[in-house]
């Protein structure tokens, strides 16, 4: 998946801008690792980082409760952002920004903005 030539290029900026503007994914394969890791159990990560989860679309986050900024967002001491939960992230933190569903493109992410210039400059 990440053999692609945009994945070769592309630096994170680690500005968290993603995280801040798309919030926490809700990622039911590994949910029960998040819960896992913090010490709690699934219900209790649902309810204190999610509110709820909608029934018909069990994937999505209702959208009265999406946490934006995602809560495990954190400053490094070097002004740059980290995950707090980065070993279990969800899976479309992992994809982001170009294998992910067309609802996580919408950001203006740096990183992958030098890709797609890069990219034009080699087809050009
Ligand atoms: S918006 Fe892009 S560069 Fe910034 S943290 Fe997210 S993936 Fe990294
Ligand atoms: S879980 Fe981590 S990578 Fe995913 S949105 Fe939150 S801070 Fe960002």
């Amino acid at each position: 998946m990440r053999q692609d030539r945009r994945w070769e290029i592309f630096e994170c900026h680690r500005c968290g801008k993603c995280c801040v503007e798309i919030g926490l994914p809700y990622d039911p394969d590994i949910i029960f690792e998040i819960a896992q890791f913090l010490d709690l159990t699934v219900d209790q990560v649902i309810e204190r980082y999610y509110g709820r989860v909608t029934e018909d679309r069990e994937f999505w986050v209702s959208e009265d409760h999406k946490r934006t900024p995602c809560p495990f967002l954190k400053s490094d001491g070097d002004g740059k952002k980290t995950c707090a939960i980065y070993q279990v992230r969800p899976m479309s933190c992992r994809l982001y920004p170009f294998d992910t569903d067309s609802g996580r493109q919408g950001v203006d992410c740096p990183g992958a903005k030098i890709v797609y210039a890069r990219l034009e400059e080699e087809e050009a």
